[in-house]
């Protein structure tokens, strides 16, 4: 008899409503399930509901479940996302995944970059391309230092990593949050698309850029800055060529980079302008095609690596952000329900500080959450505020600072661009500064109650 347990990270793992009607209909009484107790018409009752199973969602439940308490993870895909590119993580990062016990893990199969080659590639000509190449011993270069860690991690590896930590029913795949409203008993109650209904005392937004969780908590739609991403996962299975540095083009009105991930793997990338997030485009054949057309007379490394990528890892993403303006913006957290990652503060990319801010976030407010559970219900509106007041003195420099870099980033005018490219960029890497936003202390989230 095959039971859930064994397919808990396989590719069609059950919903709640699927585990309930599949008891239900073999009589059986599952061996581990333990929220699975009544039909799909009462009203499920949990302590914690994150709703997302991305890196917040699962950061916020490992934290959780390191400290003793269970937490039950909605996710509205069939599955944890395989597909999907990497993301650089830096020093906060890793300390975040060491006090969750999954650094080494981690570490143990991503390079650590060692540093950064900026070109620049002002003609958009042949010749530039030739003087590009020719640039390349004299590239400007910096060591990152001795106190940080930069890694870029597989997106999939890190999901499937961080989800192995938790016991084998806290996520309920398939289930996607339709509805959510407060109760008069100071409940919160969630409505999944297939009729399942759940209250919970706390509700954790884990959901994303278009986080429903938000919506329903009164956060605006983040804005478009006026640049897309293509990027995608060069796949070398006989080892990849390149030496383990950011390798960074900056254009007019385009930018474009790879770094090597692991001894198989390169990421790359390419930012453009355009007015529209335009339409979505999923087939991976258009997709390589427009990104090599933007880069034509660029290096034919970055050409070589798309060619060399896999279609399931090749996306084109409209670049977003929202700003948490003081007074203005929604507090992160109202009557139970608090948000944490994309779904609270999207920010563009150019820090590579989303994923490191998400993984902050989780373990910030469950270092604040865990106690006050504990203490009673006015605690954990004081931790939820505690959380709000901590978080957001870093988030919103960071959102800005992020946008501001890539607007300079994304620059067309000549002369403009020339100043940057030769003045601002080269100063910059070399300032080490430049990366004390990833200066970030954490305690370790020590396992007392499990
Ligand atoms: C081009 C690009 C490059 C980036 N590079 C980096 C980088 O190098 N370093 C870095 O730190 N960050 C980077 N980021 C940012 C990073 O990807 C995000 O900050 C991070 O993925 C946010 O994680 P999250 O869990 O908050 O949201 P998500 O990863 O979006 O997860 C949200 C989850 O919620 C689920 N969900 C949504 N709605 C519902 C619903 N109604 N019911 C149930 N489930 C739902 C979704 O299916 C999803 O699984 C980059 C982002 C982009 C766009």
């Amino acid at each position: 008899m095959a039971t859930f347990s064994s397919s808990f990270l396989s590719l069609h793992p059950p919903s709640l409503h699927q585990q309930t009607t599949y008891y239900a209909q073999k009589s059986l009484k599952p061996k581990y399930l333990t929220i699975v107790s009544s039909t799909v018409s009462d009203i499920r009752k949990e302590e914690i509901v994150i709703v997302g199973a991305g890196i917040a969602g699962l950061s916020t439940a490992v934290s959780l479940h390191r400290l003793g308490v269970r937490s039950l993870v909605l996710e509205q895909a069939e599955s944890l996302r395989t597909g999907g590119t990497s993301l650089t993580l830096f020093k906060n990062g890793w300390k975040v995944l060491d006090a969750m016990g999954v650094g080494d893990q981690l570490r143990s199969q991503y390079l650590e970059i060692q540093g950064y080659d900026g070109y620049k590639n002002r003609k958009w000509k042949r010749a530039a391309l030739i003087q590009l190449q020719r640039r390349r011993s004299k590239s400007t270069k910096c060591v990152f230092g001795n106190s940080q860690e930069v890694r870029a991690v597989e997106r999939r590896t890190l999901l499937e990593t961080l989800a192995k930590q938790l016991p084998l029913d806290s996520i309920s795949f398939s289930s996607k949050l339709a509805n959510i409203e407060k109760q008069q008993d100071g409940q919160t109650l969630l409505e999944l698309v297939d009729g399942t209904r759940i209250s919970s005392k706390v509700v954790i937004g884990c959901d994303g850029i278009r986080s429903p969780v938000a919506k329903w908590m009164g956060f605006p739609e983040p804005n478009y800055v006026g640049y897309c991403a293509f990027r995608g996962l060069g796949d070398y299975p006989d080892g990849q060529p390149y030496e383990s540095r950011v390798n960074y083009v900056y254009g007019r009105g385009i930018r474009a980079g790879y770094v090597p991930v692991s001894p198989t793997k390169v990421y790359w990338f390419v930012c453009f302008n355009s007015p529209t997030p335009g339409p979505k485009i999923t087939d991976p054949s258009v997709l390589k095609k427009l990104t090599k057309e933007l880069i034509k007379k660029w290096p034919s490394e970055l050409q070589n690596i798309i060619d060399a990528t896999p279609d399931d890892t090749i996306i084109r993403t409209p670049l977003v952000d929202r700003w948490l303006w003081p007074g203005l913006s929604p507090p992160v957290s109202s009557g139970g329900a608090v948000l944490v990652g994309d779904a609270w503060h999207p920010m563009t990319p150019n820090l590579g500080q989303g994923a490191c801010c998400a993984l902050e976030d989780a373990v910030v407010l469950v270092q604040k959450l865990v106690p006050a559970l504990e203490a009673g219900p006015t605690f954990v509106e004081d931790a939820l505020r505690s959380y709000q007041k901590e978080r957001w003195q870093r988030i919103f420099p960071m959102t800005v600072r992020a946008n501001v870099v890539g607007a300079i980033l994304q620059l067309e005018n000549p002369v403009v661009c020339a100043i940057r490219d030769n003045v601002l960029v080269p100063k910059l890497v070399r300032l080490g500064p430049m990366l004390e936003h990833t200066n970030f202390e954490c305690e370790p989230l020590l396992r007392t109650r499990v």
